[in-house]
């Protein structure tokens, strides 16, 4: 299996499945318990979250563990507006992800004003746009640090510094970026901070949200007092412990495979555009989280070529496997200006940890075959300037 859909999801580091397999074999106390059980399974919780607050340059009473990453978006994002009701307005981009955009929709629903800053053809967001959208009413600015689809890294630290001058809060979701790319609170200059375990080589279901000491923002979740009275519910304890093992084996292989990525992704992008014609890159050049590559195949279905890769077990996506099937085109690729019937030609291929050199040389044979063939037989237009 040549598995490229990293941005989806990735496998899960064998270290960090030793990890939960022996804390879920010897661990079942409650962290809430007074007696030591418990309070050794707090401890652990308290090292995961150390672990997960030093990779950012946050300090550990500032990490809250959620469900995932979507729960860490949401909580930042109606938390502080449901904490500011003398501030109704809220700023996001056009390229968020789900997690961010429906929840901003259904701000919407609830009254407040929500501007989705458009972005340029390789996704950057209009800085321009975003100054002339705050006015004293702007509670919140949130603009993720990575696209998911097309990889385009934001300028999150000048988006940080325009809204301090003006007192505003700064949530950036930092999902896709965090593992793949330095990711520094304080360089960032953001009070909230969103990421996920299961993109980073840890499990499914659990996710973090930094919230910057001193800020003020309510809880999403009702009920006992976990995390500080932040996020009720009796904790994800294997979960946490797994996401702080897939953070702390980032951190000691340093930036070992972000080259080995980058190259091998490098070199898939060099060979489809030599082998393939009439393929368009999408996303920003070189402001890019590399291992992220999304191409349209001209005048072809994506889905079509999604199809014959999966039958050579050649895995990839069409974008944003969240919205996939939701939505008609996605709302990325709409939003970087591409035709709806370019849109629906792309592929996104996200490269991770476990990626080798056989599996893009697999990849460089196969699919200038796939797409050859599927050509022969498409109705489709093809107009490369489109
Ligand atoms: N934000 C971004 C940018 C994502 O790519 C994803 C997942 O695809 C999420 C948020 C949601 O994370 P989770 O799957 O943990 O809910």
């Amino acid at each position: 299996m040549v598995y490229l859909d990293n941005n989806a999801t990735t496998p899960v580091d064998p270290a960090a499945v030793e990890k939960m397999a022996q804390f879920l074999k010897e661990h079942f106390g409650n962290p809430s318990s007074l007696y030591p059980i418990g309070r050794q399974v707090k401890e652990m919780i308290t090292e995961s979250r150390k672990t997960v607050a030093k990779a950012m340059g946050a300090s550990r009473t500032e990490i809250i563990f959620t469900g995932s990453g979507t729960e860490a978006d949401n909580f930042a994002i109606r938390g502080v507006l449901d904490s500011a009701p003398e501030k109704n307005e809220f700023i996001t981009s056009a390229i968020e992800h789900p997690a961010v955009i429906q929840t901003a929709n259904f701000l919407e629903k609830k009254g407040i004003k929500v501007t989705y800053v458009p972005v340029d053809k390789y996704g950057t967001v209009d800085l321009q746009f975003l100054k002339d959208a705050i006015t004293p009413q702007t509670a919140l600015i949130s603009i993720m640090l990575a696209n998911n689809e097309i990889g385009t890294i934001q300028p999150v630290e000048e988006i940080s510094h325009i809204a301090k001058e003006k007192g505003i809060l700064v949530h950036t979701d930092a999902v896709q970026a965090f593992g793949k790319m330095a990711v520094d609170v304080n360089k960032l200059g953001v009070d909230l901070l969103s990421i996920s375990a299961h993109k980073i080589h840890g499990p499914k279901g659990v996710g973090a949200l930094f919230i910057r000491k001193g800020t003020n923002l309510w809880p999403l979740i009702y009920g006992g007092h976990q995390e500080r009275e932040m996020r009720a519910g009796t904790e994800n304890t294997a979960g946490i412990i797994g996401l702080g093992e897939a953070v702390r084996v980032i951190k000691e292989r340093g930036d070992k495979d972000k080259k080995r990525i980058e190259k091998l992704a490098e070199i898939l992008k060099k060979g489809i555009e030599d082998t393939i014609p009439k393929v368009k890159f999408n996303g920003h050049e070189k402001n890019r989280i590399k291992g992220t590559l999304n191409f349209a195949f001209l005048g072809l279905e994506a889905e079509a070529i999604l199809l014959a890769l999966a039958t050579k077990e050649i895995y990839v996506s069409t974008g944003s496997a969240c919205s996939e099937g939701a939505e008609d085109v996605s709302h990325v690729l709409d939003a970087i200006g591409l035709k709806p019937e370019v849109a629906r030609s792309c592929i996104r291929l996200s490269l991770g940890r476990f990626n080798t050199e056989d599996d893009i040389d697999l990849v460089l044979k196969e699919l200038p075959e796939i797409v050859g063939k599927l050509r022969e037989i498409s109705a489709l237009d093809i107009d490369e300037e489109d």
